[in-house]
């Protein structure tokens, strides 16, 4: 959990550090001195008694956790990989929690957090990339070693390329006997991938082999992203996939990338806007508040459902959010025609 220490709040905010002080024994929550480790709420107290409001920020710098995917031709063994990975999450599976598909998870991997999605509709996703957004920090190349490269394989490594995405590769099914991990490796680099650079290591999906090491390779990738977030700033992100549940109406799976996202929260995307009133966990968890690069589903959409791929940002008022949804502007990310996106984003970036 993110936190300021009582005196660095103060600095930054540049007040004196006894007020802050002041403020927070005022509030009578725990005991506090100039070293005291503070969280968001209690930042909030602080700049609300002080007048700031919302333009704090700086001090609520995080780095979350790095995004994941899977990726490689079909049938060598993602879903499988991603199965197994969600596996080792000892907190799935706990009586009392509500049981709900979602393809994105947290893995918690040596005192770190990795997010991982499953996004059936890649190509999308990688076409939000392309235009600058970054939904996907490490790409995970799965390749089948029994069948070697295959025309989805070469799909995946055009894409690491050309976006220079930093990607791990899993050399996968090692437990068959037809297995050649030579071929397989000098086939992708024929393809362009130079297994010097990449970091690769043999897996068996299936029988969990060597996961540990490929989490750790995933991690050791992900030091080199900036995955730095302002925790105070206003929540966006992107909409992942849509679902129904009986009690809670439509579901959107959302992938935050800034701020903090509350029961309340007013969010749009699209046409649809949400005023978020239950905010479920993978693991079926409820909570009251998401911080960036932790998916989770959301209820209280009105206007339908919002599509998958698509930015959602937050609105301070319903009004806003009405506003901003009868205009959808920021369906400018996934307009083709660059002079109309240029206008379109214009227009978004004004109603910001
Ligand atoms: P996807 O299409 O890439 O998602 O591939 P799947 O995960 O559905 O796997 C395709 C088939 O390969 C399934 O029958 C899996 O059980 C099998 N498979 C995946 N990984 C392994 C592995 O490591 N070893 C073996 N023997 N089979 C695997
Ligand atoms: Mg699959």
């Amino acid at each position: 959990q993110p936190y300021v220490r009582v005196l660095h709040l103060a600095e930054k905010l540049q007040v004196s550090p006894k007020k802050v002080l002041s403020i927070l024994i005022n509030t009578e929550i725990r005991e506090y001195n100039l070293a005291t480790k503070i969280f968001h709420s209690e930042i909030k107290l602080v700049t609300d008694e002080l007048g700031i409001g919302q333009s704090i920020p700086s001090v609520l710098i995080t780095r979350r956790p790095p995004i994941v995917s899977v990726m490689g031709h079909v049938d060598h063994g993602k879903t499988t990989l991603l199965d197994s990975l969600r596996n080792t999450n000892v907190a799935e599976n706990e009586p009392g929690l509500i049981t709900q598909h979602v393809s994105s998870f947290v893995v918690k991997f040596e005192g770190r957090d990795v997010t991982f999605i499953d996004t059936p509709g890649h190509a999308a996703f990688a076409g939000i990339r392309g235009r600058g957004a970054k939904i996907n920090d490490i790409t995970i190349l799965v390749v089948d070693c029994c069948e070697g490269v295959q025309p989805q394989t070469k799909e995946v490594i055009r894409l690491i390329k050309e976006f220079r995405i930093p990607s791990v590769v899993a050399l996968n099914k090692i437990d068959k006997d037809e297995a050649n991990i030579e071929k397989t490796e000098q086939e992708l680099q024929e393809n362009g991938l130079e297994l010097m650079n990449i970091p690769s290591v043999q897996i068996s999906a299936l029988r969990g082999d060597n996961l540990d090491i490929l989490m750790r390779l995933v991690v050791t990738e992900s030091d080199g992203v900036n995955l730095d977030t302002d925790l105070g700033g206003n929540p966006f992100g992107f909409i992942l996939e849509t679902s129904k549940a009986r009690y809670l109406g439509g579901l959107a799976t959302i992938l935050p990338l800034r701020g903090i996202a509350r029961l309340g929260t007013i969010i749009s995307s699209g046409r649809t806007l949400c005023r978020i009133k239950a905010i479920l966990l993978p693991s079926g968890e409820k909570v009251k508040e998401i911080g960036p690069g932790y998916p989770c589903t959301i209820a209280g959409w009105r206007q339908g459902l919002p599509n998958p791929g698509l930015k959602f940002i937050s609105a301070e008022k319903l009004v806003d959010a009405k506003r901003m949804a009868k205009v959808p502007a920021n369906l400018w990310v996934l307009e083709k025609n660059k002079r109309k996106r240029q206008i379109l984003k214009k227009l978004f970036l004004a109603e910001k």
